[in-house]
């Protein structure tokens, strides 16, 4: 199993779609058994919709917010 750390390392991706079905498969996987992560994609769905909305490319920091999402994240528990 995938943990958070590989999980979240491909969520964006896997929001673009662009993972392999044995990736996806993965990642579904580690959903159904990690309520964080699943909160976690949801945020970043929401994130994903609202930069999709604005006229602007993606910020190149992308990564690093997500990481810093990521520790905000595991802080919570
Ligand atoms: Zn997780």
């Amino acid at each position: 199993m995938l943990s958070c750390k590989q999980y979240v390392a491909r969520a964006s991706d896997q929001l673009d779609g662009q993972l392999s079905v044995r990736e996806r498969l993965q990642a579904r996987h580690h959903l159904m058994f990690c309520p964080n992560c699943r909160r976690f994609i949801k945020q970043m769905r929401l994130m994903g919709a609202t930069l999709k909305a604005l006229p602007v490319p993606l910020p190149s920091d992308l990564e690093a917010t997500v990481a810093r999402m990521m520790s905000e994240h595991s802080r919570q528990r």
